[in-house]
């Protein structure tokens, strides 16, 4: 059955009652690009740029050899959308010319846009390359900061893509509870939001996405997680603006849908895992979506919330 259901899973993202869902691909650079395109993905929603720093750890890729490395993804999604992460060092993706080697806790450290943020240069690079990349494409450009805490961060990010001439929508990752917490505010400087769940996670539960011990906090089904994806989602839907999930929540099919009831507009995940998602969320409708997230979020642990969701989407 499962088979059948996928071979027949193809075309834009939707519940069985037509609500849109964008299914997008997370990427890390131009060799993901095929199978995301074999996979049906509706545009990017995760390009990972770290990788093209990672070939120099003494300095930044040149402007030139960005643009040519962006212009291949963006050439793949004519007409779709592509959401371009700026660079995320640090924590668990150190680069020594951007991150402090004596920092006590890098997690908690200078990383993501606060090494950008002390790195000027290397943000405006990187905002030009992607500029110049996206020059005379019908691809709808969106580019989104790592870790941002408040609007200092949105504001600062924002005002450095006005700069660079980036004719491109501005957005935040909500990566830190706090993001999520004030995530209205936070929309006053971008147009989107995008949630990253396996960092929201380590933040959230106090436990370090790297260390195998503390493991069971990096669960998404946590009913502490859904509720602050529920937050920023409405938040979103207040201010007339898009929220999507690109950690690896959106991977589960269960889960994505539970995403979706709780107001989520897009989904970006590992291109294997799209046909998955495209056929689950095709078997419900909204209305029952929105059931599985409310009885996930009414349960106390990351598997009560798990066999909730699953109870009402089965028909229990
Ligand atoms: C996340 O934190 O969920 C995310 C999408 O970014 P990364 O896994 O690259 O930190
Ligand atoms: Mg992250």
């Amino acid at each position: 059955e499962q088979r059948a259901a996928l071979a027949s899973s193809s075309g834009p993202g939707a519940t069985s009652d037509g609500h849109k869902v964008p299914l997008l691909a997370n990427v890390g650079g131009p060799a993901d690009v095929p199978a995301a395109v074999e996979a049906g993905a509706e545009g990017v929603g995760l390009f990972r740029t770290e990788f093209l720093f990672l070939d120099d750890s003494e300095r930044a890729p040149s402007e030139e050899k960005q643009v040519a490395v962006y212009r291949q993804v963006l050439e793949a999604f004519p007409e779709g959308r592509v959401v371009v992460r700026v660079l995320d060092a640090g924590a668990d993706k150190p680069l020594d010319f951007l991150t402090p080697a004596d920092e006590p806790n890098p997690a908690l450290g200078v990383r993501g846009l606060r090494s950008l943020l002390d790195h000027p240069d290397v943000l405006r690079t990187q905002l030009t390359a992607l500029s110049k990349a996206a020059e005379g494409l019908p691809v709808y450009l969106e580019v989104m900061a790592p870790m941002v805490a408040d609007r200092i961060d949105a504001k600062a990010f924002a005002d450095a893509c006005r700069e660079a001439g980036l004719n491109a929508k501005f957005g935040a990752m909500v990566e830190i509870p706090s993001a999520a917490l004030r995530a209205r505010s936070i929309l006053q400087e971008v147009e989107f939001l995008s949630l990253g769940t396996n960092d929201l996670a380590q933040y959230t539960f106090a436990a370090d996405r790297q260390v195998g011990a503390v493991s069971r906090w990096q669960d998404p089904w946590q009913p502490a997680l859904l509720d602050l994806v529920a937050m920023a989602a409405e938040s979103a839907a207040a201010e007339g603006k898009s929220c999507g999930v690109c950690g690896e929540a959106a991977a589960d099919p269960l889960l994505a849908c539970v995403l979706t009831g709780l107001g989520v507009t897009s989904l970006s995940m590992g291109a294997a895992s799209i046909p998955y998602v495209r056929a689950t969320l095709a078997k419900y409708s909204l209305a029952q979506c929105e059931r599985a997230a409310a009885a996930a979020r009414a349960a106390d642990t990351a598997e009560q919330a798990r066999a909730a969701a699953q109870g009402v989407l089965s028909g229990e």
